[in-house]
C-alpha cells in the first residue's frame, strides 16, 4: 500500500524543493508541505560553488540558475583593519577548468522560483502550503501527519526538510536549538548605484577581523549590491531599538578599515539574527522518518555551503530511494552512510574558520596573514577539490 502513497516532504525550501525534483526524476512523488503561506524564499543573496552542478545538472535547471546567476571574478578575504587583501581564489577560466563548473551568487528568490517553477510543471510534485506540521506519527507501513490548522496528510516515508529549528530533529534527536556563540548578523541589498564605499564590486569579498566580518557581492547581473555583516555582541539574543543598534554596531567596527566602515553604514538594521551552532550528529533517520539539510547538519555561514548541502542530499537521498527501491528505512541508511562524513566535515571546517576571520590583532593574526601570502592559486585549488569536485551518489550496485 505505502509504495503507491507519495513521499511527504515537510518544508519547501531549497533542501525540500530539490528533494522533490530529484525523486521526480526517478519517478516517485511528492507531496511538499510548506508551513509559511506562500512558497517563498526570504530575499537575500546566496553563494555557491561548482558542487551543486553536479546536482542542478540532473534535475535540470542548470540554464534556468544561471540566467539569474552573477558569476564573481574572484573569491577574496581582505583584512578588516589594514584593507589588503590576503586571499584571491581566481573563479574565472582557471577555476571553471579545474572544477567544470563556475561559482555563483545568485539572490534565493531567483533560484526559489526556478526550483518552483520545476515543481509546478512536474505531476509528480505537490506543492502545499500553509501547512505547519505540528505532529507525526510513524505507523509501520506509511507516516502521517498533521498540521496547525487541523488538517491531516500520509505518505509512504517522510523527509524532514524544515530547517535548522526541526520540529523532527527534536523528536530524532532532542539535542534543542542550536548553541548561540555569541554573534549577531546583519544583511542589506542596496542598489548597485548607491554604493559609494569603496570594494571589490565584481568580486565575492570577505573582509574578517576582531570578533567581526562582512561578505560583499553583487547580485542580479552587477545591479544589486549584497552585504552580511557578523560581528560579537553581548547583546545578540536581545531585541533593541535601530538607535541602539546603531551605536553599537559604529562601536564594533571603530578600528575597522574606513572601506568596511562605509559598508557598515549602509546596513539596514531591522533584520538581525543570533548565530547559532551546532556539532554533527551521528545518526538523522528512524523508521520511515529522515532529516535532510540544515535539519539534519546546519553548518555556521563562514564557508557558505549549508544550502549547498541541502541540495546535494536531495538528489543523494532520492538516489538512495531509488536504489532500494521502496525499502525506505534501508534508503536512509544509505543516504547517512553517503552523506555523513562529508557535511559533518563542512560543519567542522565552517566553525575552524569562522575562528580564522575573527582573530585578534596579535601574533596568532600575523602568523594567519604571513601563512596565506604563501597560497597560490594551485594551492587553493586543491584544498578546495574536497568540496568543489562533489560528491557519492549511491547506486543499486552501492
Ligand atoms: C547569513 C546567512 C548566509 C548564508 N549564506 C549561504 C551561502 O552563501 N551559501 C549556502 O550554501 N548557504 C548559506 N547559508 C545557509 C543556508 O541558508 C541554509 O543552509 C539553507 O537555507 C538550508 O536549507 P534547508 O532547505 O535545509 O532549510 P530552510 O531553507 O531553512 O527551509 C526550511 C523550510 O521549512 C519550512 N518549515 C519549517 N518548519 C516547518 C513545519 N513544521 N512544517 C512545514 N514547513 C516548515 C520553512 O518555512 C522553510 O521554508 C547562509 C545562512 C545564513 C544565516
Amino acid at each position: 500500500m505505502s509504495r503507491s502513497e507519495p513521499i511527504l516532504i515537510v518544508g519547501g525550501g531549497l533542501g525540500g524543493l530539490t528533494t522533490a525534483l530529484a525523486l521526480a526524476r526517478r519517478g516517485r512523488a511528492s507531496r511538499v508541505l510548506e508551513g509559511a503561506p506562500e512558497f517563498g524564499a526570504i530575499g537575500y543573496g546566496i553563494q555557491f560553488g561548482p558542487n551543486v552542478f553536479h546536482v542542478l545538472d540532473r534535475i535540470g535547471v542548470t540554464e534556468q540558475v544561471l540566467a539569474v546567476s552573477d558569476s564573481p571574478t574572484a573569491v577574496l578575504m581582505m583584512d578588516a583593519l589594514d584593507g589588503k587583501e590576503l586571499v584571491r581564489i581566481p573563479t574565472g577560466a582557471s577555476f571553471r577548468a579545474r572544477f567544470k563548473y563556475p561559482y555563483i551568487v545568485v539572490h534565493r528568490i531567483d533560484l526559489h522560483n526556478v526550483l518552483l517553477d520545476a515543481c509546478r510543471v512536474n505531476s509528480a510534485v505537490e506543492l502545499v502550503s500553509d501547512a505547519m506540521v505540528n505532529s507525526f506519527e510513524d505507523r509501520g507501513d506509511h507516516v502521517a501527519v498533521t498540521t496547525a490548522d487541523g488538517r491531516a496528510f500520509s505518505g509512504a516515508a517522510l523527509i524532514a526538510a524544515d530547517g535548522v529549528r526541526s520540529l523532527f530533529r527534536q523528536t530524532l534527536i532532542g539535542d534543542g536549538p542550536p548553541r548561540p556563540i555569541g554573534y549577531a548578523a546583519l544583511r542589506t541589498i542596496v542598489p548597485m548605484t548607491e554604493l559609494k564605499a569603496e570594494v571589490p564590486r565584481d568580486c565575492v569579498a570577505l573582509w574578517g577581523g576582531p570578533g567581526c566580518h562582512i561578505v560583499q557581492y553583487p547580485l542580479r547581473h552587477g545591479t544589486l549590491f549584497n552585504i552580511v555583516a557578523v560581528f560579537r555582541t553581548s547583546t545578540h539574543a536581545e531585541k533593541g531599538d535601530p538607535a541602539s543598534y546603531r551605536a553599537e554596531l559604529e562601536h564594533t567596527y571603530r578600528n575597522a578599515h574606513p572601506s568596511m566602515r562605509a559598508l557598515i553604514a549602509m546596513m539596514d538594521l531591522r533584520w538581525r539574527r543570533s548565530i547559532g551552532d551546532r556539532g554533527p550528529a551521528r545518526h538523522w533517520h528512524r523508521g520511515r522518518v529522515v532529516l535532510l539539510g540544515d535539519a539534519a547538519h546546519a553548518p555556521l555561514q563562514s564557508l557558505a555551503q549549508g544550502a549547498g548541502m541541502a541540495i546535494e542530499d536531495g538528489l543523494c537521498l532520492a538516489e538512495a530511494i531509488h536504489a532500494a527501491d521502496g525499502d525506505y528505512p534501508a534508503a536512509f541508511g544509505r543516504f547517512e552512510a553517503a552523506r555523513l562524513l562529508r557535511t559533518a566535515r563542512v560543519q567542522l571546517e565552517s566553525r575552524a574558520l569562522w575562528d580564522f576571520y575573527h582573530l585578534d590583532e596579535g601574533i596568532e593574526r600575523d602568523v594567519r596573514n604571513a601563512t596565506v601570502a604563501e597560497w597560490d592559486e594551485a594551492h587553493l585549488f586543491d584544498c578546495l577539490a574536497w568540496l568543489y569536485d562533489g560528491f557519492q551518489i549511491p547506486t543499486a550496485a552501492h
